[in-house]
This record gives structure tokens, C-alpha cells and sequence, in this order.
């Protein structure tokens, strides 16, 4: 285990065992050199115990990450809930999570991640106030698709030097990002490209955007200027780069690339990769701001942002020839890690 977190650099782990309640969780905290760790909980059937606490450090390191480039006050951490396998009582499930996390005295501040909803973050606010994304908040996905926005207007300007109009898009996954960023490029003059693996959200951007449909499988292939995973991760991997027909890959998803090779492989190929969790923060500048009682003005600028902090990793990529995922690590590390003999 002290390797494992001598590895991410982790520096504190949180362990609850709630036998009543059925509660199995860790809660790992990367780094609060900038303020208290946020990050989501993820609520998933895990194969074992050692897959998820492996899953906790190392997202918990990516929100670490995430955080100090989208230059929030705030540290990494994220929790597992190891799913119980009969069944269980949701609330009092969460509620006993609430009070795990109340325990760590505003340390940790919970979101939602995959299995978890504005319920569950509900069921926990009545154990504790380090919580966002309940149902009284605005839906991140709005901001998260704004920051994705303005990170390939950026792209695009820095790759192309052009605006967005006329610029062809290919937007994989249409769920609650990837319809919004259809809206925002659709209102910029971009002709998009969509595809999902539901119909019926395939549909209505197209109808509402006037989108053209690809296939699941068709949308690696299809010439584009950028190409926009908001679906699923894992997708820029050997069998996928072989078909990408693209400048940009610039999407919403986490963790897009199958294995950190595949950024120098784009690099190799001339494609500009705006690093997911650089493009991504939106949602978490929002939850960030709004849990800490900031102005919607700070929140809305912020998000602008990503795209000075993606312009500068695109200058430095091409300045030190290395790939932007490379740039995007380093740059994180070094305002992390900036000043001090070890972790903090
Ligand atoms: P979502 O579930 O609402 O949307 C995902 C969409 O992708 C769905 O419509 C789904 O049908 C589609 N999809 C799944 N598999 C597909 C495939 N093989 N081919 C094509 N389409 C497929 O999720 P979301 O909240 O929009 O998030 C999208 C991505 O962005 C995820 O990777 C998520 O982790 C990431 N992300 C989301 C946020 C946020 O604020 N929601 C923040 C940061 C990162």
C-alpha cells in the first residue's frame, strides 16, 4: 500500500468499514498544498479491494492535477464506495458516508462521479457541508462544455489559425457535454458531425443543430478538422489512431488516452491534443466557485481560461517538441511540487 501511495505521491488515505450500513470506502487525498481535496465519488462494483484503491489514488492524483492548472484553490482527492453486492439502503448508505466524510473535518469535499447523482450527494448533505453538486446546483455539464468550448476555439486558432466558422467537427457522444458543446459550436458557425450509441440523442442534435450522423464506429474515420470524444475513455489507442483523419483532438472525456504513449504517438503524427483534464475543468471551476460562495463572474472567467493555459501548452509542446500530455504533467507537477524538497 506504501508504495502505491508513495507512487502517486499520495499523501493521505481514509478507510471505512460500516458493517450496519454496508459501507465499504476510501477516501484519498493527493495533495492540499493549494486548499481542501475535491473530487467525486465513485459508487461501482469493484473485483477487489486492491482495484479500488488503486482507482481512489489515482484520480485522486488527477484531480490534484486538474486542479492547480485550472487554478482553483483547491487539492485532489476522490472516494470509492465499493458497491455492495446484495442489496442496500441508499440513503442510509450515504448517510453514513456523509458522516465518514464529516469526520475529516472539510479535508475532502465529495462530488458526483460515475454512479453517483444529485440523490446521493443529497443524502450526504444532510451529514455534512463538504459536498457539491446536489440538486439545488446548476448542472456542471453546462460548464464543463463551455470550458470544452473555448479549449477548441483555442485549438483551433492556434493549429489552423482560423475561427470556428466553417470548422468541421466530429463529436463523439451527444449525452449531457457533448449536446451542449453541439449548441455553443453550432451558435460559432462550426458544421458538426455526431454520433452516439443512442439514437434518439443522435436525433435531436441533429434536428436542433443540423448535424450530420457517423456511426459509432464510422466517427474515427471521418475527415474532420477537430475530433471531440465525449463519450467514453480509452479512445485514442492503436487501433483508433490508425483511422483518425483529423488536426485536433480536443474533447470532454476523462482519460482519452489508452496509455500515455498515445500522446506522443498524436505528437508523432502532427495532431494537437488538448490534454483531457486541461479541457475538461469546467465542472469542477464551477464546483470549486460555487461551493465556496464565489461570484458567477469569477466562475464564468475562470472557465475562459482554459483556453490561455491550453495555448500555453501548445506553445510549449512545439517549443520543446514533447507532447502535450507530457507539458500538461510537468506544468502540474512543477506548480504543485514548485518550492519544496518533497511532497507536500
Ligand atoms: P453522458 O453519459 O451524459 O454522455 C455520454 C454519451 O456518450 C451518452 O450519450 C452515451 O450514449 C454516449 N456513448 C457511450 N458510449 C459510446 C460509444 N461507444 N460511441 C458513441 N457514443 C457513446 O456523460 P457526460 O456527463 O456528458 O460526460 C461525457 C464525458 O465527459 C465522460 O467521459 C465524463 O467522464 C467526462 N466529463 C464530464 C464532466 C461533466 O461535467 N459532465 C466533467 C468532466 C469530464
Amino acid at each position: 500500500m506504501f508504495d502505491l501511495l508513495d507512487k502517486y505521491r499520495v499523501n493521505e488515505l481514509h478507510v471505512r468499514d460500516d458493517a450496519d450500513s454496508g459501507l465499504k470506502a476510501i477516501i484519498a487525498i493527493h495533495n492540499t498544498r493549494f486548499g481542501p481535496a475535491l473530487g467525486g465519488c465513485r459508487f461501482i462494483s469493484y473485483d477487489s479491494t486492491e482495484a479500488a484503491l488503486l482507482d481512489a489514488v489515482r484520480l485522486a492524483r488527477g484531480m490534484s492535477y486538474k486542479a492547480v492548472l485550472a487554478g482553483v484553490e483547491q487539492g485532489g482527492g476522490k472516494s470509492v464506495i465499493l458497491k455492495p453486492k446484495g442489496a442496500y439502503d441508499a440513503e442510509k448508505l450515504f448517510r453514513t458516508f456523509g458522516r465518514f466524510i464529516e469526520s475529516i473535518n472539510g479535508r475532502y469535499i465529495t462530488a458526483i462521479d460515475s454512479g453517483t447523482s444529485a440523490r446521493e450527494m443529497d443524502y450526504i448533505r444532510r451529514e455534512t457541508n463538504h459536498v457539491t453538486s446536489t440538486s439545488d446546483e446548476d448542472n456542471p455539464s453546462l460548464y464543463t462544455a463551455r470550458g470544452v468550448f473555448e479549449g477548441i476555439k483555442a485549438a483551433v486558432a492556434y493549429k489552423l489559425k482560423r475561427d470556428l466558422s466553417g470548422v468541421k467537427v466530429a463529436v463523439q457522444g451527444v449525452g449531457n457535454v457533448g449536446y451542449l458543446l453541439c449548441k455553443f459550436l453550432y451558435q460559432a458557425g462550426a458544421r458538426l458531425i455526431v454520433t452516439d450509441i443512442d439514437s434518439a440523442r443522435i436525433q435531436r442534435v441533429k434536428e436542433e443543430f443540423n448535424a450530420e450522423a457517423a456511426s459509432p464506429a464510422d466517427i474515427y474515420r471521418t475527415p474532420c478538422d477537430v475530433f471531440a470524444p465525449c463519450g467514453l475513455g480509452g479512445v485514442i489507442n492503436d487501433k483508433t489512431l490508425a483511422h483518425l483523419h483529423c488536426a485536433i483532438v480536443a474533447g470532454s472525456a476523462n482519460n482519452q488516452l489508452g496509455e500515455t504513449r498515445h500522446g506522443d504517438a498524436l505528437h508523432q503524427r502532427g495532431i494537437l491534443y488538448a490534454p483531457d483534464y486541461v479541457i475538461n475543468a469546467g465542472g469542477l471551476i464551477y464546483a470549486s466557485l460555487h461551493h465556496s460562495g464565489n461570484k458567477q463572474l469569477l466562475i464564468d472567467d475562470k472557465t475562459a481560461r482554459i483556453a490561455n493555459t491550453l495555448t500555453e501548452i501548445f506553445t510549449q509542446s512545439e517549443q520543446q517538441r514533447a507532447p502535450t500530455s507530457e507539458i500538461a504533467d510537468q506544468l502540474a507537477e512543477m506548480r504543485l511540487y514548485q518550492g519544496l524538497s518533497e511532497a507536500a
